[in-house]
C-alpha cells in the first residue's frame, strides 16, 4: 500500500464519508478527505439538523395558543427570522468545527476542496490542481436537488438549500413537490406565519408511507391552514414587477407568492466528478451502481450514501461508510441490513414509522391482522385543539409477527426508534399485549389494542 500517498480518500465530507474516513483511520490506515462546501455535509449544514431546528421555532405559534387551555395568558407574540437564522448558523457552525476537530483527532488529513477522479487510483483537488493518489477511493458526494426545468422561469425558485438562509422571511410561500422535505417545510412555513399552500402532481403526499398516514396528516395540514393542491403542478413561473411571483398550473390555477420552492427529489451528485475517467459505472438517474459491501464495478472504489441511492437517509450514510471502513480496513466484513429502517418525517402532526406498510405487506402475505386507533392525545383535551393521533399495527394472521407500525402524532418520531428495536427482534402481537402499559402516554395505545379493526385473508 507505501505506493500511494494514502490508503484511503474520501471525496465528500458528509455523514457517509466522515464516518468512513475516522472508522478507515482508527484501523490504522492512511487517510485524506476533501470536502467542497463544508464538513458536516447535507444533514449537519443543509438537512436534518437546521430542518429540525426550524421545526422546533414553528411549533411555538401553536404551543402559545395551547397554553392558555392550561391556564397561561401569553402576551404579545413576535418573530425574528434574522435571528432564527442566525441562533442556527451558531449551532451549525458549532456542528462544523466538531466534524471537522473529529476528523482531525483521529489523523485524517482534511482538505478544502472539490475533488474529482482522474484514474481507479487517482484524484485531482480543484482549488490547487494537485493530483493525490490512495491504494482505495470513497465516493460518499451525497445528492443535490431537483428543479423542474421543463417549466419555464426555475431561475425564481429556491429549493431547501436557499430555504435556509431567505433573506427575508415570506409572507406568502408556495412549496411544490409531496415529498417528506416539501411536506416538513410546509409546516415549517405555516407554523412561522406564512400563508402557505402545498402543490403536488400526485394523488395524495407522501408516496411510499402507509396510506392511512398519508390521508391523517394531510388533512390535520389543511385543518392547521395549509392549502394542499393535488394532481397539479406549475408549468411556468413569472416575476413580476414588484419582485412577487405568480405560479401558474397545468390544471389552469395562478398561485401568487413572495417565495417558490422546489421540492421535487434529490439527484446523485455525480456530474462532473470524472466517473468515466475512472470507469464507474452509473444507473439511469447517476447513482452510482453498488454491490451489497458499497464496491462499484472498479475494484478500488467504493460508494456509500445518497450517491448510491439506496435508502437516502443519514444513519443508512453512517452505517454504510462504517460497514466500508470495517470491511476493507478492519478486517470485519459486514454488510448493512436495507430491509428494515424506522423513520420519522418532521411533518406536523409528525410522522414515526418502521415495517411495511399495509400495501406492501398484502403483496407477502394475504391474510393480515391490522390493528387501528385514532383518538385524541391527552394535551389535546384541555388546549381543545382538534387534532388527533392515529396508530395502526399490521400483523400477519399466521404467524402474528408484526409487519409494520405506523404512527402519527406527538413525538411519533420518538417511538419510531424504539419500535425499530422490537421489529427487529422479531416482535409478535403477543410480545405487544403482555407489555404492561406507561401510563398515562399516548404510546400506552401501542399495547392495549385487543381486537383487530379489521381481518385480511386471502
Ligand atoms: P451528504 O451528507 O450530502 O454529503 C456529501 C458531501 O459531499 C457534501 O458535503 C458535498 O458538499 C460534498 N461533495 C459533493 N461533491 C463533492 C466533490 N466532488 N468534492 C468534494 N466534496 C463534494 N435524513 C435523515 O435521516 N433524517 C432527516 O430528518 C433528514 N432531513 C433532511 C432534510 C433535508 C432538507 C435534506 C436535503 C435532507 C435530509 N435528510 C435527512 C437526508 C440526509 O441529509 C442525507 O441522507 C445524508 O446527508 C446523506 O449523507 P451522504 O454522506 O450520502 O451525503
Amino acid at each position: 500500500m507505501t505506493d500511494y500517498d494514502y490508503d484511503l480518500f474520501v471525496i465528500g465530507g458528509g455523514s457517509g464519508g466522515v464516518r468512513a474516513a475516522r472508522i478507515a483511520a482508527t484501523h490504522g490506515a492512511r487517510v485524506g478527505i476533501a470536502e467542497e462546501y463544508r464538513y458536516g455535509g447535507t444533514c449537519v449544514i443543509r438537512g436534518c439538523v437546521p430542518k429540525k431546528l426550524f421545526v422546533y421555532a414553528s411549533k411555538f405559534s401553536e404551543e402559545f395558543e395551547d397554553a392558555e387551555g392550561f391556564g397561561w395568558s401569553v402576551g404579545e407574540r413576535g418573530f425574528s427570522w434574522d435571528k432564527l437564522v442566525a441562533a442556527k448558523d451558531q449551532e451549525i457552525t458549532r456542528l462544523e468545527g466538531i466534524y471537522r476537530r473529529n476528523l482531525e483527532r483521529t489523523n485524517v488529513e482534511v482538505h478544502d476542496s472539490r475533488a474529482v477522479l482522474e484514474d481507479p487510483h487517482t484524484v485531482r483537488l480543484l482549488s490547487t490542481g494537485q493530483t493525490l493518489t490512495a491504494r482505495y477511493i470513497l465516493i460518499a458526494v451525497g445528492a443535490s436537488p431537483n428543479v423542474d426545468n421543463s417549466v419555464p422561469g426555475m431561475q425564481h425558485v429556491i429549493t431547501s438549500n436557499e430555504a435556509f438562509h431567505m433573506t427575508e422571511f415570506p409572507r406568502k410561500v408556495v412549496v411544490a413537490g409531496g415529498g417528506y422535505i416539501a411536506v416538513e417545510f410546509a409546516g415549517i412555513f405555516n407554523g412561522l406565519g406564512a400563508d402557505t399552500t402545498l402543490i403536488y402532481r400526485g394523488e395524495e403526499i407522501l408516496r411510499g408511507f402507509e396510506m392511512d398516514l398519508r390521508t391523517t396528516i394531510r388533512q390535520e395540514m389543511e385543518k392547521k391552514g395549509i392549502k394542499v393542491i393535488l394532481g397539479d403542478a406549475f408549468s411556468a413561473i413569472e416575476k413580476e414587477s414588484d419582485g412577487s411571483l405568480t405560479g401558474n398550473t397545468k390544471g389552469g390555477k395562478s398561485l401568487a407568492a413572495d417565495q417558490i420552492m422546489f421540492a421535487i427529489g434529490r439527484n446523485p451528485h455525480t456530474s462532473d466528478l470524472g466517473l468515466e475517467k475512472a470507469g464507474v459505472e452509473i444507473d439511469r438517474i447517476g447513482a452510482i451502481k453498488v454491490s451489497a459491501d458499497s464496491r462499484t464495478n472498479i475494484e478500488s472504489i467504493y460508494a456509500v450514501g445518497d450517491v448510491t441511492n439506496r435508502a437516502n437517509l443519514t444513519p443508512v450514510a453512517i452505517r454504510e461508510g462504517h460497514a466500508f471502513a470495517d470491511t476493507v480496513f478492519g478486517n470485519n466484513p459486514w454488510t448493512v441490513d436495507h430491509g428494515l429502517i424506522a423513520t420519522a418525517v418532521f411533518s406536523q402532526p409528525e410522522m414515526g414509522t418502521v415495517g411495511l406498510t399495509q400495501e406492501q405487506a398484502l403483496e407477502r402475505t394475504p391474510n393480515l391482522d391490522i390493528y387501528k386507533s385514532s383518538f385524541r392525545p391527552m394535551k389535546h383535551t384541555l388546549s381543545g385543539r382538534d387534532e388527533k393521533m392515529l396508530m395502526k399495527m399490521i400483523v400477519d394472521a399466521d404467524t402474528q409477527k408484526v409487519l409494520g407500525v405506523h404512527v402519527v402524532g406527538p413525538d411519533a418520531g420518538e417511538l419510531a426508534q424504539i419500535l425499530g428495536v422490537t421489529l427487529q427482534m422479531g416482535a409478535t402481537k403477543a410480545d405487544f399485549d403482555r407489555t404492561i402499559a406507561v401510563h398515562p402516554t399516548a404510546a400506552e395505545e401501542l399495547v392495549t389494542m385487543r381486537e383487530p379493526t379489521e381481518q385480511l385473508r386471502g
